[in-house]
């Protein structure tokens, strides 16, 4: 059995059909036989809309506000995906930054994580539940919500798994993981089937496109491999793995 942690992107949950999609594809696995941890970003453009709602209001709104604004866009897709899979038949619980205990220093709207410390999500995983964590946000020592910086939610669900110890974390997103360049503009970009960190962060225009830096860079610090897949298609992605670590080891590939 293994511990697999999820992200899925706004893309991948920008409405409630998407929502239903992916729980689908949450419970597909776990029924076979893994423990899952999901973490999730907010749907489609939310996180554009609500900065939108707020500068509408003051051109200079304070930080700590646009904070508390915007980790909502998180707790509405957490929320509707627990539904979804309970929906699907499975148990979800789901949980915020800060109930997940994602602890951060104090920068509002770019703050850095300073400790993981996900009890609660162990206790759901150990009953036999998905957990479903709000990616892109934690709290501060003021016991204030915090958020990581756009983007966010990919360092997340690579703190989540080393946190939790999984065996991999898995990027979801609406690209079939990384090419050799943006296939969009380059008809004959490949996909790259394997990667090892480096390469990836020396890659800055194409694979930070799909990838947040930080996420890369924390991933390779606690050497956590990582699949950049899409969850449009059932295709392999890219993974990005450490060199000691042969890629057809690795949980959940098909
Ligand atoms: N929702 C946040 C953003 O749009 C975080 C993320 O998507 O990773 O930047
Ligand atoms: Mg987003």
């Amino acid at each position: 059995m293994a511990l697999i942690v999820q992200k899925y992107g706004g893309s991948s949950v920008a409405d409630t059909d998407s929502i239903k999609r992916v729980a689908k594809r949450v419970v597909e696995t776990e029924k076979k036989g893994n423990k899952v941890a999901v973490v999730v970003s907010a749907m489609g453009d939310t996180t554009d809309d609500l900065i939108d709602q707020a500068l509408s209001i003051d051109s200079n709104p304070p930080e700590r506000e646009m904070d508390m604004l915007m980790t909502a866009g998180e707790r509405i897709s957490m929320s509707l995906l627990a539904m979804a899979i309970h929906a699907e038949g499975s148990r979800a619980h789901s949980f915020t930054g800060q109930q997940a205990g994602f602890f951060t220093d104090t920068r509002y709207g770019a703050a850095h994580i300073k400790a993981v410390r996900p009890d609660r999500v162990k206790n759901a995983l150990s009953l036999g539940d998905i957990a479903i964590v709000a990616g892109f946000q934690g709290i501060n020592a003021k016991g204030d919500a915090t958020t990581l910086g756009r983007g966010g939610s990919d360092t997340s669900a690579v703190a989540l798994a080393v946190a939790l110890g999984a065996d991999i974390c898995e990027i979801y997103t609406d690209v079939d993981g990384i090419f050799t360049a943006d296939p969009r503009i380059v008809p004959s970009a490949r996909r790259i089937p394997s990667i090892g960190y480096e390469a990836i962060l020396e890659m800055a225009s194409c694979g930070s496109k799909v990838l947040a830096l930080r996420c890369v860079e924390y991933a390779q610090r606690f050497n956590m491999p990582l699949h950049v897949r899409s969850s449009f298609s059932r295709r392999p992605g890219t993974l990005v793995v450490p060199d000691d670590i042969d890629p057809r080891t690795l949980p959940n590939l098909d």
